[in-house]
């Protein structure tokens, strides 16, 4: 196994929640509509995300672990233009390189593929009787890496970031059903009819979310939509202010800093808003490709987002007669 696979796996893959991210946004590309995810021992025993997506073709299997052979970015303007959440075809070979997965895949065929992964090898693959769609298994995750285990927190902590991930993606995606399992216990689980308010209920309880009114606008470039809290229901703070730029969570001061912005004197100083903030634009105009877990990300035309989402709550704030 070489070495600069193992770097790499590290930068991709620096914990549990990680794997959970990484192959349930997979599950996502694959069109899937339904997603369990189930782990043992904080995910360092076993995760196990399941999905009826399109499942994986036998000739591309051995593809799919090798690392950039899958690649979407063929040439450098195609990072401009990113339409699925993965792009740099590294998540399963570092998963890979860091585990030992086995995957079970059916594209709709009478019979579906059961197929290992050793130190990034692809050992066996085999028929085997399995619906359409698409079962990682991850076992042992960190077993060859010591030094990234000790890095880990307690196995709650790895816990409540799987937890979040999953909160994350149903937040951006509510016509998905999610269902996380703590072994055979149900941690959460999401109905997929695309009730988003639903969603935010389930994550932060529904007293927050009865205190939440829905906002939407758009201008040429950009789509806005969510649910935002009156200005009596706040947090200490911004942790509850999410941001899903085309589906995926980001990380945006300035963008935080106009949702506030738009509650002005509404909000006292030190509290903030509970918020669920979805932007929809031209991935032209966005640049994702800053950090290898993609949560920060380069805006385009960033001061007229800005602007449209402190007008709209101020908009939406003074609607509902605030
Ligand atoms: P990326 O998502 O960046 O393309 P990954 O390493 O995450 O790279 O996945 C490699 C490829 O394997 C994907 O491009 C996709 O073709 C295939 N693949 C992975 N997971 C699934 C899945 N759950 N269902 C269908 N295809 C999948
Ligand atoms: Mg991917």
């Amino acid at each position: 196994q070489k070495l600069s696979d193992q770097i790499a796996a590290g930068e991709v893959i620096e914990r549990p929640s990680s794997v959970v991210k990484e192959l349930v946004e997979n599950a996502i590309d694959a069109q899937a509509t339904e997603v369990d995810i189930t782990f043992l021992e904080g995910g360092l025993k076993q995760i196990i995300v399941s999905d009826n997506g399109t499942g994986i073709a036998e000739d591309d299997l051995p593809l799919a672990f090798k690392r950039h052979a899958t690649s979407k970015i063929t040439t450098t303007d195609d990072l401009f233009n990113i339409l699925t959440l993965g792009f740099r075809g590294e998540a399963l070979s570092s998963i890979a390189a860091v585990s030992r997965v086995e995957i079970l895949t059916n594209t709709g065929e009478p019979q579906g593929i059961k197929a290992e992964i050793i130190d990034g090898k692809l050992t066996s693959q085999e028929p085997i009787a399995a619906k359409k769609g698409t079962q990682v298994k991850v076992n042992d995750l960190f077993y060859n890496t010591p030094a990234r285990l000790k890095y880990l927190k307690s196995q709650k902590t790895e816990i409540a970031k799987m937890i979040d991930v999953v909160n994350q993606l149903s937040l951006s995606y509510p016509d998905l059903s999610f269902r996380l399992f703590n072994g055979s216990k149900r941690v959460s689980q999401t109905a997929g009819d695309g009730d988003l308010k639903k969603n935010i209920a389930n994550i932060y309880g529904r007293q927050i979310a009865q205190k939440m009114v829905p906002f939407a606008s758009e201008n040429v470039d950009f789509e806005i939509s969510g649910f935002l809290s009156l200005p009596e229901m706040t947090r200490s703070n911004r942790n509850y202010m999410s941001i899903l730029l085309n589906g995926r969570f980001i990380k945006n001061y300035q963008l935080s800093r106009s949702m506030i912005n738009g509650y002005g004197s509404k909000l006292m100083v030190g509290r903030f808003p509970v918020v669920v903030l979805n932007i929809k634009m031209d991935a032209n105009l966005v640049d994702v490709n800053v950090h290898p877990t993609k949560q920060e990300v380069r805006l385009s035309k960033e001061a007229q987002l800005k602007e449209l989402i402190e007008q709209t709550f101020k908009a939406t704030l003074a609607k509902n007669n605030l």
